[in-house]
């Protein structure tokens, strides 16, 4: 394996010289087929327990990545999630099963229990929780590296903010309908020669309604194929060998065999990210409330304070008009007319059944409170 060049962060994190304790028998044969695989072998497997992924969105490509990256082996994984397994994400979302989706379990605690049973040896930290400005450098700050799999650009532009900002790997992943697309940004000051950031090649998120999974539908097969890809990449990075990362974003319609690929391998001149390294996002400049993909729900999250569920479930009861109401220790929900409040511990509800938001805030209001 070769060694690039290696500047602080990453250095100590994941550490590029030999390993020289052995390997056990039980790790030789649980990986055997993946160290027979010569671009792994038994220094990569070693590599890969020591390795630590951040994933943003444990959806469709979130639990494909979580899936592939614990049975490959990888130590240490941490799953951030706002959302809660239902049946629709059950076509797709391949680390959930029906159970999840009647109990309503967050997808990172569902996707915590599931890993659990096939590779116990995986540390995992579930966090239920948006990602956002104020939260980001402490769940992301400990991994080597961050694998996008988030439905929105919102998010995607504030991981591209962070780890510029510290020279840390990310990889972007997305698909809709038949279409995948993925890229490797390996940002300025890390410890590899960088590629362009998200923001080099796209200087500003799109603007107006793009198309989401509830307006152009989903292939299984194109969210699992993003993943694949992605995954294959990290694995690169994870056992040292960097130089074998695509430097392009490859976007492939499985559908209509379209495929094209656009060269990241130079940083954009100008770029306001990593050239000038203005993060306007890390900043929150401009949140706006998010709309769900696929959800047909608005999410509201203006009071960061701890809920008891048990007090706001007495005090809920009192509402003849509240159907379903029912509560565990990761979230209580309710059901008024149309729509369904979700609420989580730290005082963030999903209303779903609505995209209109001053609806959304008054039913937040009016149940959950100001
Ligand atoms: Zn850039």
């Amino acid at each position: 394996m070769s060694s690039p060049v290696a500047t602080a962060p990453l250095q100590e994190a994941l550490p590029r010289e030999p390993i020289r304790e052995g390997i056990t028998d039980e790790i030789k044969d649980r990986y055997s087929r993946q160290i027979l695989f010569p671009g792994i072998g038994a220094e990569g497997q070693q590599r890969l327990a020591r390795a630590h992924v951040a994933i943003v969105g444990v959806g469709a490509t979130g639990a494909a990545a979580a899936s592939l990256l614990a049975r490959a082996g990888v130590g240490h994984l941490t799953l951030i999630d706002r959302d809660y397994v239902e049946s629709s994400n059950l076509q797709r979302q391949i680390l959930f099963d029906e159970a999840d989706a009647l109990a309503a379990l967050p997808k990172a605690e569902a996707a915590r229990r599931k890993i659990a049973l096939f590779n116990s040896s995986v540390q995992v930290d579930a966090h239920i929780a948006d990602l956002v400005p104020a939260n980001i450098h402490e769940l992301l700050g400990p991994a080597h590296l961050v694998l996008d799999a988030t439905d929105n650009f919102e998010t995607r532009y504030l991981v591209n903010d962070l780890c510029v900002e510290t020279g840390k790997p990310w990889i972007y992943a997305a698909a809709i309908g038949g279409y995948a697309a993925t890229m490797n940004v390996l940002p300025k000051g890390s410890a590899y020669e960088p590629t362009a950031c998200l923001a080099c090649l796209f200087p500003k998120p799109p603007s107006g309604p793009v198309e989401t999974c509830d307006t152009a539908g989903i292939l299984s097969t194109a969210v699992n194929y993003a993943a694949s890809i992605q995954v294959t990449e990290a694995l690169k990075l994870l056992t040292g060998q960097p130089e074998k990362m695509r430097r392009t974003l490859l976007s492939h319609d499985l559908w209509t065999n379209e495929f094209s690929q656009i060269s990241t391998a130079k940083p954009g001149p100008g770029c306001a990210v990593c050239g000038r390294r203005e993060f306007a996002h890390l900043a929150g400049v401009g949140r706006p409330h998010i709309t769900l993909c696929g959800r047909n729900s608005v999410q509201i999250h203006e009071h960061h304070r701890p809920v008891d569920f048990a007090r706001m479930r007495e005090r809920l009861a009192r509402h003849t008009d509240l159907e379903d109401l029912r509560s565990n220790d990761l979230l209580l929900r309710f059901r008024r007319g149309p729509h369904t409040v979700t609420l989580f511990p730290d005082g963030r509800a999903l209303v779903q059944g609505t995209t209109d938001i001053a609806l959304a805030r008054t039913l937040y209001a009016r149940f959950i409170g100001s």
